[in-house]
Parts: structure tokens; sequence; C-alpha cells
């Protein structure tokens, strides 16, 4: 699995230069998207520096000081939606008749495809094969109907069927919207008189800001020279935030609506530990993800947590090997197993979560091959038993391990003494939210967004 994008949109108040504010917020949120970023800044004209690589990459001195500007939106990109390719880069400026408009987005709109053919049977040109160049389109549209922004993106909610947060840059405001299920964050801080919206919260702990609140789900914020104004976009009668933002997307740093994550993840452990007896040695971690899930649970059981994988940080996103004997090799690559601590040990091994079973057998090998007795696999979420269609890139139905056999059948595959996932009772418990305020889709089948069998099979074919 692959986690999607980030934003962030600033506007200082006081006239500061943001670029290198927007700079850092990015670096921050680099978990979320590694193939490119960018960053528009505005100052009575927009500038816009976008490229593919990460931001320590892309980003320099030069660049940052040349971009002059108050207010602007920067964005770090991995595609669950069009090519990797500069030209799909982010943000996304469209010039029009009544100025600019910039936008970043985090997210996938599940009738990208449908909307998107019936604005080019409008006669609207694309450049991109993005789902944010559609929203833009769509914003766009409205804004030179009706001459005002707040009421172009209320048209336009009514119309997009899936998640997004975005960070929108017009002539004179930033605007943060989040879709009515608030499936993907995104959240509100505040230094001086700068305000920041961003993805996750680190993003604000990086420049030193406030964390004030999360942007509620279906809110449209538009902060410019008057202050900060809320305004209802839409709404559901629930919510969905995506339940993988808390077990393994976002930072365990950052604060999700109000939560922790970090919290969240060693509750996790603690439940997974209630009714649990298996006998061993130590319990250990596939590092980092599942690390506070283990102390959680080694807590609870008064065991000790100890480390039996090194991670190489230095594994980086051009590490790709086509191949199945290359791709073992990665494995063995990126972690390394401390022999003296595994040998001849039983130990319980945890992992955020199983998608194909291929990385989690490839891991028990190592361990055994270092000589562990047993190893004992418990994993943070409950079974995936189907795609993602809200801006997760997963594997097909077919590809996901749990989609067709039992636990004792994946237990058996990769390898495991023992498998046992955290149950989607323990996962509410563990978040504090009931089924109507997160999205289980990718747990269940079951998805907050209407979306039919055929809209299912175009997505997929959308996405790749
Ligand atoms: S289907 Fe799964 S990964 Fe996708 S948004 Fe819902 S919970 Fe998150």
């Amino acid at each position: 699995m692959k986690e999607e994008c980030g934003v962030v949109g600033i506007y200082s108040l006081d006239n500061r230069d943001v670029a290198p504010l927007i700079f850092y917020a990015l670096y921050s949120l680099q978990h979320r998207g590694q193939e490119s970023c960018g960053i528009t800044v505005v100052n009575e004209k927009f500038a816009t520096q976008k490229e593919m690589g990460l931001v320590s990459e892309v980003f320099d001195f030069e660049k940052l000081t040349a971009l002059k500007g108050s207010f602007g939106v920067g964005h770090v990109r991995y595609s669950t939606c069009g090519e990797s390719r500069i030209e799909n880069a982010a943000p996304f400026v469209v010039s029009h008749s009544l100025g600019y408009l910039s936008i970043g987005h985090n997210g996938n709109i599940a009738n990208s495809a449908e909307l998107r053919k019936g604005l080019e049977e409008q006669g609207e040109v694309f450049i991109s094969t993005t789902d944010t160049e559609v929203i833009a389109h769509l914003i766009v549209r409205g804004l030179i109907r009706t001459g005002d922004i707040v009421d172009s993106i209320k048209e336009a909610m009514k119309k997009l069927n899936g998640s997004y947060s975005l960070a929108i840059a017009t002539d004179d405001s930033v605007i943060a919207v989040r879709d009515p299920l608030g499936i993907k964050p995104l959240c509100l801080g505040r230094l001086g008189d700068t305000y920041i919206v961003a993805s996750e919260s680190v993003a604000l702990d990086s420049i030193g800001a406030e964390y004030l609140r999360d942007v509620e789900p279906g809110e449209i914020l538009v902060i410019n020279e008057s202050g900060l104004q809320s305004h209802r976009g839409a709404s559901r009668g629930r919510t969905a935030h995506c339940m993988f933002e808390y077990v393994y997307f976002s930072r365990p740093d950052s604060i999700l609506d109000s939560r922790l994550v970090y919290t969240v993840r060693e509750r996790i452990g603690e439940i997974m530990a209630e009714d649990d007896h298996v006998d061993v040695d130590f319990v250990m971690a596939v590092p980092d993800s599942a690390i506070p899930f283990a102390l959680g649970y080694a807590r609870a059981r008064g065991l000790p947590y100890r480390e039996g994988l090194i991670k190489n940080r230095y594994v980086g996103r051009t590490f790709i090997l086509p191949k199945q004997k290359a791709r073992e090799l990665a494995v063995r690559v990126k972690l390394n197993p401390l022999i003296t601590n595994v040998k001849g040990k039983r130990v319980v091994l945890f992992d955020d979560s199983i998608v194909r079973g291929t990385t989690s057998a490839r891991i028990i090998q190592i361990l055994k091959d270092a000589g562990a007795a047993e190893v004992h696999m418990r994993i943070g979420s409950p079974p995936i038993i189907s795609p993602c269609y809200l801006g997760i890139d997963m594997p097909t139905k077919e590809e996901l391990i749990a989609s067709s056999g039992d636990v004792e059948e994946v237990r058996r595959k990769i390898g495991a003494d023992s498998l046992k996932y955290l149950s989607i009772e323990g996962l509410l418990r563990a978040i504090g939210k009931d089924e109507r305020q997160l999205c289980l889709g990718c747990l269940t089948g079951d998805y907050p967004v209407p979306l039919e069998q055929h809209e299912q099979v175009k997505l997929v074919e959308y996405i790749k």
C-alpha cells in the first residue's frame, strides 16, 4: 500500500513570505508522497515551482527566496490517480477570465472519469490525467458563472463523489475544503498572525504553529485579509474518516480529529493483548509503524519489548526491483535481523497490515533463518479484504491474501506459528469512534460513498 498525498495552505496576515514555511510543512509531510512536490505563492501574481522528486531535492535556498508571496499552497504527491509525470504534479494552476486558482488535493474522486467526460463534452480541455484538474475545472466554471468562490466550491461539492482534502490559493485567499465525510485528514493551526491548514498536525509542529482544530467534514475555510471565515459546504449526516490513517498512513506524532495517532496505536496493542495468551520470550515489531502496537501489547502483557529487525532508512523510492528474486532481496536490504536477540527465541512479531502476504512471509523467513524458534504474527488492523477506491493505492481484490482465505490459510501461507488480527470491534474501541464515523471499506467491502460494481472496475482501470 502507498500513502496518498499531502497538502498545505498558509496565509500570513502580517505579510511575511510563506514559501519557507510551506517548504518545512511539506518536508514533514514527505511520508504522504515522494514522487513530486510543489509550491504556489501569490504576490499579486502567482508563482509556482514544482518538480518530480523529494522536497529536499526540489527546493533549495535560491528557489525558495525567489518565491515571494504572503500566502500560498503546497503539495507532495504520490499518484493514486493519473500517471507519475510532471504534468500531473501539483499544485495545479488554472488561469481563467477572473484570475488564477492553484489547487492541491489529497484523496480520490470516485466519479472523476464521468465528470471529466461531461466537462470534455462541454468543451473543456485537460492538460493532465488527474482528478485534481477535474475539481479545478468544476470550481472555475462555477466561479465564472456566479462570481463567488464559496458558492462555486459548494456547487462542485454537490457533484464530487469521493475523498478530497483541498488547499486552494485564489487571487486573495487561501481556502481549505474537506469532503463531507471527512475521509482524508485536514487540520488548522496558527502561528501569530499566520494561519496554516495541512493534512497532518506534524506540519504545524514543523513551523512552530499551534494546533487549533481539525477542518470539519464538509467545511469550507476561507483565510484572507479579513481573517478566517468558516462556511458549511455539504453534509452527509455521518463521517467516514479513513481508519488506515490511524493504523498506518499518518505519522504517529500527528493529531487526527483530536486524537494522537501514537496513543491510538498503543491502545490497539493493549486491546490485542486482552485475549492473547501465547507463550513467548519477547515482543518485537516490523519497524517503524508497528512499534507502538508492540509497546502497548508488551506493556499490557508484562512481556519485554525488544528490537529484532533493524531497518535501513536509506532504502528510498528509487529502489524499484521488478523481478521476484530482486524483490526478495529488497526486503533483506531493508530489514536485517538482530541475530543475537532472536536466535532460539519465541517472539510475537507486530506489523500494521498484511496486503499480498509476500512481505510478511519474507520477514518471517528472515527471522527463522536468523534462528527464531517461533514467530507469532500479530496485525494491528483487521484483514484487508477489498481494495480502496478513495485515495490509497492497493492491489486488486484477487491479490489481497485475506480476500480469499481465512486466518488459518493466511497463517499457513506466510509461515507464522500463529496469526491474530485486530478485530473491527477492537479497532473502533482503540480509535474511540463507531462504524458510522469511520471508513471501513477495505475491511468490509462496504464503502461510505456509493460505488456501483461497474464504477469500481472503471475506477481501478483509471487509477492504474
Ligand atoms: S477503503 Fe480503507 S484505505 Fe480506503 S479510505 Fe476507506 S479505510 Fe481508508
